[in-house]
């Protein structure tokens, strides 16, 4: 199946805590594909620049600190890395205060320039899953299948929620936590969150992990381009 699925790209893009990560590495498991957290990457470059002192406020400094780490992913789906220059940051690019700061910087364009370039190279050929938020849009235009998952609000602050550490956060608070990233990834002028015009929706609020990882699969296989 490999050979035969070497040039698919799935894209599957969508607001934060509607189910990517974990749909999208199952999906990569069912097929035998590599998988790439987009966001991740996002959250590496923020983690260096809180680290390094820089302002994530300042647009400009933002823009040119962008290309100075070295950013690099492992698309193993059973075990995705992270790392900026040579260090694990798989840890600490899920902290409070990498959470609250990821989306002002997301929103610079240089720093979408400069990751967006490493995300192509990194899905080169193919043969990989890739989640984010403009992945059909911007990144895998011309990906052969492009999925735009959703979920209720109140379903998407209950699984964040039941991610995070017991007790560290309540539903309401993330569901505001959410919605103020969603209004930011949505609003801004570089690649916003939005639904690319050929990606079939999905809606998981009502349906299970596995379902919905089946459903990806189906749509695939419908695709033709893997058995
Ligand atoms: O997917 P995750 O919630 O980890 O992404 C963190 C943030 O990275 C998002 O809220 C968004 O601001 C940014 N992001 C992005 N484009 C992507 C993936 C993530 O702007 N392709």
């Amino acid at each position: 199946m490999q050979g035969r699925s070497g040039d698919l790209v799935v894209a599957v893009d969508g607001p934060s805590g509607s189910g990517k990560s974990s749909t999208s590495r199952g999906v990569a498991r069912a097929l035998g594909l590599r998988y790439l957290d987009t966001g991740a990457m996002y959250r590496a470059l923020t983690w260096w620049l809180l680290q390094s002192g820089v302002d994530v406020d300042d647009p400009a400094a933002v823009a040119m600190a962008a290309k100075e780490p070295e950013i690099v992913s492992g698309t193993d789906p059973d075990a995705p890395t992270i790392t900026v220059d040579g260090a694990d940051v798989s840890g600490p690019i899920r902290t409070p205060e990498v959470t609250a700061a990821v989306s002002v910087v997301s929103a610079v364009p240089e720093v979408r320039a400069v990751l967006v370039g490493l995300q192509r190279e990194i899905i080169g050929e193919g043969g990989i899953v890739v989640e984010g938020r403009d992945i059909g849009s911007v990144v895998m235009p011309d990906a052969a299948l492009k999925v735009f998952l959703t979920a209720h609000a109140a379903a998407r602050a209950e699984r964040r929620t039941a991610e995070l550490a017991p007790g560290s956060a309540t539903v309401d608070a993330t569901e505001a936590d959410l919605a103020r990233r969603d209004r930011i990834d949505s609003g801004r002028a570089a690649s916003p969150l939005a639904k690319a015009e050929d990606a079939v929706e999905v809606d998981g609020t009502d349906l299970t992990l596995d379902e919905v990882i089946a459903t990806i699969v189906g749509l695939a296989r419908d695709s033709r381009r893997v058995s």
